[in-house]
């Protein structure tokens, strides 16, 4: 084992292997805030990589409702119960966690903490859809206060991690992290199938290919991506809660880079399970009307700042201005920059890409018009 810096714990940890940090980290942040779970990026993905024999299972994008969702089933509770309760030490400027992580916590001749999913867990896809915490009581549906009901819609891919558990866990040596791009892919013919990496990942994003006999996962759209194109699932995203781009280290933030502005400047999106201690690069900004005591131990310590950051972009012209770039091209925007009202995204040639107003334009129209001699309703 060798010991590496893992940002997301403020820590060092031990990993199968020594740190090797690609030139630049493919990345992600998903604004759950906005995610109507229509499931357009799920068949996006569905309809581009996984349409054939031995795929039919396989959904490299879910979304799933959280608390009750899971796919595959109890994918995150069972590695939870299994972890056991961990905790942060927040005394300090920032939290450090003085918990275990699944590869300090693999049993004696294991390289991580894992499961094996059966068959039936991946047998319901849409489980507790739309199911939430807590009741409605009969009869209130329509009263202002239902603070403890609630859901939200999780949209999950691969993280390609930093430090990944399926490319450490494969005996083979047949998972590989990109250099060029952080990306981590199984070589399919170096696989055989041993399953040690649907084992070891703890989000549960490699698939077992039964016609094939190798493993298969998200490759986040590689080919789209190595043409600064977003891959599928976001530029089909209809809820525009998603941005794809590259993540530089804490030390190397820049606030001209989109990602680096809200992941580590703004601390607005936080990551899945940090705890598990992979460093994993897809982002989330967490639920604003969700209980913290759940979203903690889901996105870690730093929730309850990044909700209140978040409320803050109503007055943030440069945060509100920047969310407003989601979902406003399929081009990756590597630079953004914000002049008064309008919004840009940009390349790292400094070509504008897109550009977005700060307000979108209101137009009401009058209620009757004259020429097609008719009464419009007028919606807010
Ligand atoms: S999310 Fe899982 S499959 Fe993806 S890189 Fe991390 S450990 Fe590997
Ligand atoms: S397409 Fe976007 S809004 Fe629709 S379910 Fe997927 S992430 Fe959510």
């Amino acid at each position: 084992m060798a010991r590496v810096n893992n940002w997301q714990l403020g820590r060092e940890m031990s990993y199968w292997y020594p740190e090797a940090r690609p030139q630049k980290q493919f990345a992600a942040v998903f604004d759950t805030n906005k995610c109507i779970a229509c499931q357009t990026c799920t068949l996006a993905c569905k309809t581009t990589w996984t349409s054939g024999k031995g795929q039919e299972y396989m959904l490299w994008n879910n979304v799933e409702t959280k608390p009750y969702g899971f796919y595959p089933l109890a994918w995150d509770l069972n590695l939870l119960d299994m972890l056991g309760g961990q905790n942060w030490d927040e005394s300090g400027e920032l939290p450090v966690y003085t918990g275990s992580t699944i590869f300090e916590s693999a049993p004696a001749g294991e390289r991580v903490l894992g499961w094996r999913p059966a068959e039936e867990d991946y047998a319901y896809a849409n489980v507790g859809e739309d199911d939430c915490a807590g009741q409605v009581d009969g009869g209130t549906s329509l009263e202002n206060s239902h603070d403890m009901a609630w859901f939200y819609y999780m949209a999950r891919i691969c993280n390609h991690c930093t430090y990944p558990a399926c490319l450490a866990s494969c005996p083979r040596g047949s998972i590989y992290k990109r250099p060029e791009d952080g990306i981590v892919l199984v070589d399919q013919g170096r696989c055989r199938g041993y399953q040690e990496c649907v084992r070891g990942c703890p989000y549960k994003k490699v698939f077992y290919n039964a016609m094939t006999g190798t493993s298969e996962k998200c490759i986040a759209c590689f080919p789209k991506m190595e043409l600064g194109i977003q891959p599928q699932c976001f530029v089909n995203c209809i809820g525009k809660i998603r941005m794809a781009g590259y993540l530089n280290t804490p030390e190397n933030a820049r606030e001209d880079n989109p990602l680096d502005y809200l992941i580590h400047i703004k601390k607005v999106a936080l990551p899945l399970f940090p705890q598990f201690g992979l460093e994993p690069n897809v982002y989330y900004i967490p639920p604003v009307h969700v209980p913290t005591s759940f979203t903690g131990q889901m996105f870690g310590p730093g929730v309850a700042k990044a909700i209140e950051t978040y409320r803050s972009a109503a007055t943030d012209a440069d945060l509100a201005g920047l969310l407003g770039l989601f979902g406003s091209s399929e081009r990756v925007m590597t630079r953004w920059r914000r002049i008064g009202e309008t919004i840009t995204g940009l390349d790292d040639d400094g070509n504008v890409l897109v550009s977005v107003p700060l307000r979108e334009p209101v137009h009401i129209r009058p209620a009757f018009d004259p020429v097609q001699q008719v009464t419009r309703m007028n919606c807010t």
